[in-house]
């Protein structure tokens, strides 16, 4: 799944819990939870192109994502005065790590932590059910903007 519906949900948790260790869990779950669900993405990892094409291709697709998900953030932070900022960033950086974590291994090659790719891509696997981003982005908006109106 996108970041940018991770973050949504990552900022709704913020506005439920008060401290920023039980954020981080809590988004981290989250995060797991969402891969679950089948979201309709996994074709664009596979885009036919191969090598740099498909790398520049993956990074154009994470630059807006990665964007889309900073907005919300900085609505969020414009929208709510007083609040824990720290409570937000727990939250943030459990729904992000699980995808910076697959990533980094990913780029830097980091082999022992192989296992990690596998059991990330096993959750994703547990429901196996694909079906098109021409349903899946839509999905996903839709998500974020429910969550949205829940955090904010
Ligand atoms: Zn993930």
């Amino acid at each position: 799944m996108f970041l940018t519906p991770h973050t949504s949900v990552a900022l709704w948790i913020t506005t439920k819990v008060d401290n920023p260790g039980l954020a981080f869990v809590f988004a981290l779950i989250s995060h797991f939870i969402l891969d679950i669900i089948p979201h309709g993405d996994e074709s664009i990892g596979k885009h036919k192109a191969k090598g740099r094409a498909r790398f520049f291709y993956l990074v154009k697709v994470a630059f807006v994502d990665i964007i889309l998900a900073t907005i919300l953030v900085y609505y969020y932070i414009m929208q709510n005065n007083g609040f824990d900022r720290m409570i937000m960033v727990g939250a943030l950086m459990g729904a992000w790590v699980p995808d910076f974590l697959w990533i980094g291994i990913e780029t830097f090659r980091l082999r022992f932590l192989n296992f990690y790719i596998r059991f990330h891509s096993r959750v994703h696997r547990l429901i196996d059910w694909h079906y098109s981003p021409v349903y899946g982005v839509p999905f996903q908006i839709i998500f974020t903007l429910f969550m949205i109106k829940m955090a904010f």
